[in-house]
């Protein structure tokens, strides 16, 4: 590890994961300075720990005190196009990742999971495989718990199972994992990147530092993920759905099957799999390669494919009213991701969706719009582009709305009994809630009061 005595080093942005490196740094002897855009009106509490801590702060805000440091850690939120970022590149000063600080703590091997979706899934699925092999882990990363938060919680005989995003691959340096995986790769954050090959280039940094030792896992089905991994010197674990691969992970008639030069052994049925649909098939495939490289006992992978039961907000199940069966995918933020769960379902569906406008079209749903949903209801920024994109492809109605309340109902009214109402936005939330956590509670909340009036049977 660096030695951090007495560097200077600004973290940039005063969120979770901005706090949890900033005291990191300063146990490690480091000088820091927290710098915070907004006012200090909402953080009373974190600035008492920053004076408990002596970790220098100031908020509403940059100064050029920034500037003075060996290097700054920035949060992922934020885009070196801001001032004060363009100014410290031009001086040279490097900008990093909280992932790529916490990692150099950290004792253990690194599990290292990105993609532009089915990142908490794997990565949580793989927490519980792991949690049943009773091997010491934690799960952190861009899941909601910062990897400097536990860093120190694993020890060299454990794992870390860490989410990244692109944002934080974009300022690593030596971030080196012991197994890197690459789950898809569509087009999703073209407000943040230039173009989808910056943004493919920000997730190829996840296999920049791998040598011979470590491993690759990657989607074979992905083309451009496949294209990607021929840029990798690490062992390559190649996982398909849909096609024979010579080693690898794949699916044989109903089952997973390992592939070792060409011989198929059979693993489990995919039925074993507790979550549905076949992007979370992948995701299975993609968290038994991990556990098959930790020599985990096979019996105890089927164990935690069975138990787990999926994560809130993603195609999760809420209730059944008179037949008909709402479910919650508000963390379907971009467009591959409702491709997906469309085409989950065999059932008429009414789609609820609309969101924020994060520049992508809607195009590649037309197909799966036209097969799977019968109703169609727009809410948010981007109601009129989906509805001019999508709406001639509806057997049923196209309806535009003002508020989940109203989605729901309308919902309710239009589909019949086994039927299903799903909420799958293709687009981030922040038009009208502050993050998709709160759109699909407020999407749960209203099936519930429906819940009270009509019952719940199925
Ligand atoms: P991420 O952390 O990458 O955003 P999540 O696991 O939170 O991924 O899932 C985000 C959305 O993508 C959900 O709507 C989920 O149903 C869907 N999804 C999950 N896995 C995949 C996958 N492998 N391919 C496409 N969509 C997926």
């Amino acid at each position: 590890m660096q030695d951090f005595t007495d560097k200077k080093i600004t973290v940039l942005g005063c969120a979770r994961s901005g706090i949890a490196v900033a005291k990191l740094l300063r146990n490690a002897n480091a000088e820091v300075l927290v710098s915070e855009l907004q006012s200090d009106k909402n953080f009373e509490g974190e600035k008492r720990v920053f004076e408990i801590e002596g970790i220098n702060y100031e908020f509403g805000g940059h100064t050029d005190k920034v500037l003075e440091s060996d290097f700054i850690v920035v949060s992922p939120g934020i885009p070196d196009k801001i001032q004060i970022l363009q100014k410290a590149l031009k001086k040279g000063i490097p900008l990093y990742s909280e992932i790529e600080i916490a990692s150099q703590f950290c004792e253990a091997p690194i599990v290292a999971i990105t993609g532009s979706n089915g990142k908490t899934t794997t990565t949580s699925m793989l927490g519980k495989i792991f949690e049943k092999a009773e091997i010491p882990c934690v799960v952190a990363g861009n899941i909601g718990l910062a990897f400097s938060e536990v860093v120190h919680k694993v020890r060299r005989k454990g794992v870390a199972i860490i989410e990244v995003s692109s944002f934080q691959l974009e300022r690593i340096a030596k971030f080196k994992p012991k197994v890197a995986m690459l789950l898809n790769l569509t087009p999703d954050h073209l407000d943040r990147y230039a173009s989808f090959i910056d943004y493919v280039k920000a997730k190829k940094q996840i296999f920049k530092n791998l040598d011979e030792d470590d491993f690759f896992i990657y989607n074979f089905d992905d083309s451009i993920v496949a294209q990607a991994a021929l840029e990798t010197v690490a062992k390559k674990v190649p996982f398909s759905s849909r096609q024979n691969l010579v080693d690898g992970l794949m699916v044989v008639e109903d089952n997973v099957a390992i592939s070792t030069d060409n011989q198929k052994r059979l693993f489990c049925n995919k039925n074993e799999i507790g979550i549905k649909g076949e992007h979370n098939l992948l995701n299975a495939l993609a968290a038994i390669s991990v556990a098959k490289i930790f020599e985990i006992p096979e019996e105890k992978i089927v164990e935690g494919l069975k138990e787990f039961k999926g994560v809130e907000h993603r195609l999760e199940g809420v209730a059944t009213i008179n037949g008909i069966e709402f479910i919650n995918d508000s963390k379907a933020t971009n467009v591959d991701s409702v491709w997906w769960a469309l085409g989950s379902f065999d059932k008429p569906l009414t789609l609820i969706a609309g969101g924020k406008d994060k520049g992508v079209d809607f195009e590649r749903l037309k197909e799966v719009v036209n097969k799977r949903v019968k109703n169609l209801i727009l809410l948010g920024e981007t109601a009129n582009k989906l509805k001019k994109d999508l709406g001639s492809y509806v057997k049923g109605e196209v309806l535009k709305v003002e508020t989940m309340h109203e989605a729901v109902r309308k919902a309710f009214e239009l589909a019949s009994e086994d039927e299903i109402v799903l909420l799958s936005p293709a687009c981030s939330s922040f038009d009208m809630y502050e993050n998709f956590e709160m759109r699909g509670k407020d999407f749960k909340n209203e099936v519930q009061l429906l819940v009270k009036e009509f019952g719940k049977n199925g």
